[in-house]
């Protein structure tokens, strides 16, 4: 009988620390696994003969013995904004999408070019609004191709905008902190001085629908990175509505007040609650006074956000402009800051909640 092939070791995800293991292992000095780091995540190789650094007999054992997880391009589009929208296929087969969103001054130039990831494909999440909730979830994206996707997204900033990026947004498709390692490794390697990007975790911000006890274990290992909370509904009653996460008492609003006074306390950090504005569910002058109330928890501030409408999903309407600025109006009376997002993209369906694949690889 013929012996399984043994696994390979999949570096592109791996920290510094770990290749330099890996590298030891293989009866290297540790230094060759810091040069691993450097060609991964710095100068983005996507093989090993392109490590010319490397020794070759080393090299060789590298492509027999490990692997370089990749991300394939296969499709990208851009919007009347600027708005970029890239699809890339994972080892899987499966796609995800990541948006490049650059905000442009009246000059045109961006100065500040915000790519969002993705962190899963599909999600467990079904929030009723997202079409990304329209899909199971499927898998979590690795750390490495966390990474990528911002990389290959800076390439492209580099070429279209003349510098690269300089935010990013867990904002893409799937809940972040149920890839809690993943999304906390990527950060590592998108902050790390040695990097690519030597990115500060407050040009990051990790987005999520609430999920009380990873709240609390992020105010434990501060990654330092800014926390945004998908509300979208000041009671628990609506909120369950539209988001099933609210339904259980561990994920519920009262559990949320008490991991984000907790996050606060521990990390000093401010908390931004994002609001998309369903027309007559969740724009009204009651439910403006009841988020106000919310957003006194922790020092915070509120974006709104227009609905953006999602095929197969007609429960929701856009509210009206005047709703808004009513809303709007509402909340900062009532002492909040608050800002008006208005969405980018939507003509490829990139604006948040828009992101889906149909064609996930199953
Ligand atoms: S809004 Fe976010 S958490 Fe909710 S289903 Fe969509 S991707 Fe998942």
């Amino acid at each position: 009988m013929e012996a399984a092939p043994a696994e390979r070791t999949e570096l592109k995800s791996l920290s510094e620390g770990e290749l330099e293991s890996f590298a030891e292992a293989q009866g290297q000095p540790a230094y060759r696994g810091r040069q691993l780091f450097r060609w991964l995540y710095d100068k983005g190789a996507g093989s090993f003969e392109e490590m010319s650094s490397l020794p070759k007999d080393f090299r060789q054992s590298l492509a027999e013995t490990a692997e370089i997880g990749a991300l394939q391009p296969v499709g990208r589009q851009t919007a009347d904004d600027q708005t970029v929208k890239a699809l890339f296929r994972l080892p899987s087969g499966r796609e995800i999408e990541t948006v490049l969103i650059p905000a442009l001054d009246a000059r045109g130039e961006a100065k500040r070019l915000t790519v969002c990831v993705s962190s899963q494909v599909g999600c467990a999440m079904g929030c009723a609004f997202c079409a990304t909730g329209l899909m199971d979830f499927r898998e979590n994206v690795p750390a490495g191709l966390i990474y990528e996707q911002v990389r290959r997204m800076d390439v492209l900033a580099e070429e279209r905008f003349g510098h690269g990026v300089t935010n990013v947004v867990y904002m893409g498709m799937g809940e972040p902190l149920l890839n809690y390692d993943g999304v906390l490794r990527s950060i590592g390697l998108l902050t790390h001085e040695k990097g690519r990007f030597g990115i500060s975790p407050q040009r990051i911000t990790v987005s999520t629908v609430g999920l009380a006890r990873r709240i609390r274990d992020l105010a434990g290992e501060d990654p330092g990175t800014r926390l945004a909370v998908s509300l979208h509904a000041p009671t628990d009653e609506k909120r369950s509505a539209i988001m099933p996460v609210n339904e259980s008492e561990k994920t519920d609003l009262a559990a949320l007040e008490g991991a984000l006074r907790h996050y606060h306390e521990q990390t000093g950090r401010t908390v931004t609650y994002e609001y998309c504005l369903f027309g007559d569910f969740n724009d009204g002058e009651d439910d403006a006074r009841r988020l106000a109330e919310i957003a006194r928890w922790v020092p915070s501030k509120v974006n709104l956000l227009m609905y953006n409408p999602v095929e197969g999903l007609d429960r929701f309407e856009r509210t009206s402009e005047e709703r808004l600025d009513a809303f709007a109006g509402t909340l900062a009376r009532e002492g909040v800051t608050v800002t008006v997002r208005r969405s980018r993209g939507q003509s490829i369906d990139a604006a948040c909640g828009q992101l889906k694949r149909e064609s996930d690889g199953d």
